[in-house]
């Protein structure tokens, strides 16, 4: 029978380790801004490496030309084609294609995943219509969109620091990814240039920008998470190259790796980063993406089917099985309004083979998706205040500008219960300054803001 008094117990224990009271959140939001000026001052104090994106200049709509951009970061990627017709005309035509990556080649050989990348360029070039026009006799240009932390030398090189999410090429640590990419493309003799090399926070910013002039901060909520934001040159003491005329440089902030001890772990999260493939790294990521937000959820769920018998009298041998529940699966049960949780029923019944729970399992159940996504929300948007805070963008007087944050990520977009957390949050984070703050949703903004990268550092400007 179901020890029903210790299945509460368990679920009131995680929410109070979860707590996100306001106080701390402004704590965490202070830190944060601490953390981006301790990571600007030098390389390697802080847990935030505050990486040089080598963009002074965000794109100014003057762009034109035929641009390709590929996306590689997470479970898919995409590559992109755009005419770009300067001020008046925008993009023209835009086209995409989206590729799964193959979970074999995310622990593979760095050689063999490029390789697989470029022929997916190579086909996708291929298809190019006639109502795309290229300049005579000049070579395609692509902005490359790497989600991973990348030392950058220059705006088209740099090596890669780690891998985060689900990959793991040891031998590609260190080397740099643009000419990796490169030396695949010429073994499919295709001929094109990397123009840009990006974060996928940077190419949204970019993106972003593009289409709103107050866009100065880009927040991924995906798989992973991530953001970038404008600095002010002058701001970044490890920079030791020439100010940019613009005086402006864009931050790939890294912020998945932040830590606090403000932030609140549990037991589970503990376990859930010693199990990981990077133990002790990337912690704020584990609390808050979508990644992790669902195998936190299993997590739980696993104790309380030990302890208390909650699924019935053997634990269900799912339940065990890292990673088996998506968040995507853990936001449908959220979602669920039906007065009886069918929705719920059904997902524990065929994802994780749990038959016949009550509506009061089902209940707990909601409750604990609750308690995983909103802590994940609120510290997302502690991390948002937190680099409003560094801009000066975060108190009524400084804020009569208006600042826009573009978000993108599956997450952020298909999860309606985090979204709106994380929004209400910063409004109540933010206060007096909350009007002068928008967030807008940057439907895959890092592709286009990779292409738009690409043309204003290509070789023909
Ligand atoms: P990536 O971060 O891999 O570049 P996306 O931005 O498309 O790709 O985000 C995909 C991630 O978003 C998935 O791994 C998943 O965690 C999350 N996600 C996608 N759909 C949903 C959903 N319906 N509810 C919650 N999370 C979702
Ligand atoms: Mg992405």
């Amino acid at each position: 029978v179901v020890r029903w008094a210790r299945a509460v117990e368990i679920v009131k224990e995680l929410e109070e380790r979860c707590a996100t009271p306001i106080g701390l959140l402004k704590q965490v939001a202070n830190a944060m801004a601490m953390e981006m000026q301790a990571g600007l001052a030098s390389e390697g104090d802080s847990k935030l490496k505050m990486l040089i994106s080598y963009v002074d200049n965000l794109p100014s709509g003057d762009e034109k030309g035929l641009f390709y951009a590929l996306d590689l970061g997470g479970t898919n990627f995409r590559v992109l084609r755009v005419q770009l017709g300067g001020k008046e005309r925008h993009v023209v035509k835009q086209e995409s294609t989206e590729v799964s990556i193959p979970q074999h080649l995310m622990v593979g050989s760095s050689a063999e995943l490029f390789e697989f990348i470029a022929a997916e360029l190579s086909k996708f070039v291929a298809s190019e219509g006639d109502d795309f026009h290229l300049s005579v006799g000049s070579q395609r240009e692509i902005g490359f969109t790497f989600s991973f932390p990348v030392k950058q030398s220059s705006i088209a090189s740099g090596t890669l620091v780690k891998w985060t999410k689900g990959f793991s090429i040891d031998e590609m640590v260190g080397k740099d990814v643009v000419v990796e990419l490169t030396k695949a493309i010429e073994k499919q003799g295709l001929d094109m240039r990397v123009a840009a090399l990006v974060n996928d926070t940077v190419g949204t910013l970019a993106g972003g920008r593009y289409y709103d002039k107050d866009v100065a901060v880009a927040v991924i909520l995906g798989t992973g998470t991530n953001a970038a934001y404008v600095e002010h040159a002058r701001e970044i003491p490890k920079w030791n190259g020439l100010l940019p005329k613009s005086g402006d440089m864009v931050i790939n902030m890294e912020w998945g790796n932040f830590w606090s001890a403000h932030l609140p772990i549990t037991e589970y999260d503990q376990d859930l980063d010693l199990e990981s493939l990077n133990p002790g790294e990337q912690i704020f990521e584990k609390l808050i993406s979508g990644m992790y937000l669902g195998e936190i959820v299993r997590r739980v769920l696993l104790k309380l089917a030990e302890e208390t018998y909650l699924f019935g009298d053997t634990v269900p041998s799912k339940l065990r099985t890292p990673f088996i529940l998506r968040t995507p699966e853990m936001s449908a049960m959220h979602h669920d309004a039906t007065s009886d949780l069918r929705i719920v029923g059904s997902k524990l019944n065929n994802i994780l083979g749990i038959t016949d729970t009550s509506l009061k399992t089902r209940k707990l159940v909601v409750k604990t998706c609750d308690i995983i996504a909103k802590r994940g929300a609120r510290l997302a948007a502690a991390g948002v205040a937190g680099v409003l805070k560094k801009q000066g963008r975060d108190t009524a007087g400084g804020g009569k500008q208006r600042t826009v944050v573009a978000m993108d990520g599956g997450l952020f977009e298909h999860y309606t219960i985090f979204s709106k957390s994380l929004d209400s949050t910063l409004r109540e984070l933010l206060g007096e300054a909350s009007p002068s703050v928008v967030i807008k949703l940057a439907n895959d903004g890092s592709g286009i803001g990779a292409a738009l990268l690409g043309a204003s550092h290509s070789q023909y400007k």
